[in-house]
């Protein structure tokens, strides 16, 4: 069985943590991908000391030459795009048409960020006094942390790592426990590309070991993290002690709302696909569709109707169209908020929770499931379920449906479907949500695009884009008299 390895100062290595740990497939439990080497908080030093040692050279190494390095990684992934299209379906589940969307977006991230290199140009502004020339410059922050959750395995590391290298910093790489392979494949990559040793390290293990020393040691001086709230806010009020730089990007209970004025056959195919698109686990997922009464009993019809056209199972085979469930812990959750949803007195329309073929008892799987008669204070309506679960809420009238749209404390990604441009403007006004879409499904984004929500779903600088590029730099103020 292959093993996957830690890569500290230039070098695979056995973590100190026993024996590897199975890395299985979540459509079929009993097979064992390979198995990844847990690393203890000793590892995690070890990576921090490379990164530490790196850090003064790469600095130094001109920004173009770093985006020259950064732009070959991308290259050889390029070349490896269907085997890690497959790697990803058989790791984390994501069919492979999805997996290999994945792996293009993080390729457009490393090439906008190689490119990147020669554009990490400063301002200059007139000075108050005579012969006096004021600019600023943007300057590395040293060696930084990256932890990343599981189900965008491929592209999140991608979009952090390339703007923290390109803008001269060294990295420690956590990555999540359930995703070793992909990590390794992306690293890998870096090497072949020849990136100097130290400068890109990877350490593996239990985000509350391997994470916590990250967290912890005074010479990581920021944080990029993206994964659950309750992790995530732990982690904010722990590095705060120290004054530590840190990027959050959190959960998600995003809201479509549909006016009476849509174009209905694409309103209700949107919402399949954004709330059953990777089997419910996406941040941008849609996971309440809040519908205007008089077309209420319409739109559950069709949102139903194509719901139930999807055929689970794995990801690899052709004709499948929804994957399983990442792994049982997490397949529990989902199902434990399905009987949730029933006890409160939502109607189960569509109920996933049993799987409909034999095959599928191999793996982690929930169909589709649609609850109907959802009340905006019910836990369904109101938790990040990170499942294929939709809840179908009425609303009397478009205010009363903005007013369901935004009564929840996540803030990331929302939609409106209508025809109705002053609707459209007053939803993109109102709507408390860090990306809004019109006529578009609350999902994805664009390399060259700034990613990030508001309220409980995100802090500090957003990712992606010219803006993915603040949080891993500082910007210096120059005064020169003449
Ligand atoms: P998670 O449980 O919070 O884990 C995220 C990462 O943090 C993993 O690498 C984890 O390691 C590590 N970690 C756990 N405890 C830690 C600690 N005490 N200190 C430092 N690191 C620690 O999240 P997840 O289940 O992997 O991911 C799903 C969540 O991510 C969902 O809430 C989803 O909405 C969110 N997400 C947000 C975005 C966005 O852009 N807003 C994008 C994708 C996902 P282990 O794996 O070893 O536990």
């Amino acid at each position: 069985m292959d093993e996957l390895l830690h890569f500290i100062d230039g070098e695979w290595r056995r973590g100190s943590g026993g024996d590897p740990r199975p890395n299985r497939n979540p459509a079929h439990a009993d097979r064992v991908l390979n198995a990844a080497h847990a690393g203890t908080p000793a590892d995690a030093v070890a990576a921090i000391d490379a990164a530490e040692r790196a850090s003064r050279s790469w600095r130094e190494t001109p920004a173009p030459e770093r985006g020259k390095i950064v732009q070959k990684a991308a290259q050889i992934l390029e070349g490896r795009r269907t085997e890690l299209g497959r790697a990803l379906t058989s790791e984390e589940g994501k069919i492979l048409p999805e997996a290999l969307a994945e792996v293009d977006r993080g390729l457009a991230n490393m090439f906008f960020s190689a490119s990147e290199g020669t554009r990490m140009h400063g301002q200059t502004i007139p000075s108050a006094q005579k012969n006096v020339l004021i600019y600023t410059q943007k300057v590395p922050l040293g060696v930084v942390g990256i932890i990343t959750p599981w189900n965008f395995p491929f592209c999140i590391p991608a979009w952090k790592i390339a703007p923290a290298l390109v803008a001269g910093n060294t990295v420690v790489f956590k990555p999540a426990s359930l995703v070793p392979w992909c990590a390794q494949m992306l690293v890998q990559a870096y090497e072949e590309a020849g990136l100097p040793k130290g400068v890109l390290n990877l350490v593996m293990g239990d985000g509350s070991k391997v994470g916590n020393v990250i967290v912890d040691d005074p010479r990581i001086k920021a944080i990029s993290f993206t994964g659950s709230n309750t992790v995530g806010t732990r982690l904010y009020e722990q590095a705060a002690k120290r004054m530590c730089r840190v990027q959050l990007e959190l959960g998600g209970k995003n809201p479509v709302v549909v006016l009476e004025d849509a174009d209905l056959e694409k309103a209700a195919s949107d919402v399949v696909l954004g709330a059953y698109g990777s089997s419910g686990q996406r941040c941008t997922a849609t996971s309440r569709a809040v519908v205007v009464e008089p077309i209420y009993d319409r739109f559950t019809e069709m949102v139903a109707d194509r719901a139930e056209q999807i055929v689970t199972g794995d990801g690899l085979e052709s004709g499948i169209t929804m994957g399983p469930i990442v792994d049982d812990s997490q397949r529990d959750t989902v199902l434990e908020y399905i009987k949730k949803g029933q006890e409160e007195g939502a109607t189960l329309l569509l109920d996933g929770s049993s799987p409909s073929r034999p095959a599928l008892n191999e793996g982690y799987f929930v169909e589709p499931t649609i609850f109907v008669g959802v009340k905006p204070e019910m836990t369904i309506a109101q938790d990040e379920i990170f499942g294929p679960v939709l809840s179908i809420m009425p609303a009397r009238d478009f205010e009363n449906a903005m007013e369901v749209a935004n009564d929840i404390r996540y803030g990331l990604s929302s939609s409106i479907y209508t025809r109705d441009l002053g609707r459209a403007l007053a939803y993109a006004r109102e709507s408390e949500a860090g990306m809004l879409h019109v006529n578009i499904p609350t999902l994805g984004g664009e390399a060259q695009v700034p990613f990030g929500g508001t309220k409980a779903s995100g802090l500090g600088a957003h990712e992606c884009g010219e803006a993915g590029f603040d949080f891993f730099s500082e910007e210096r103020i120059v005064y020169v008299a003449g």
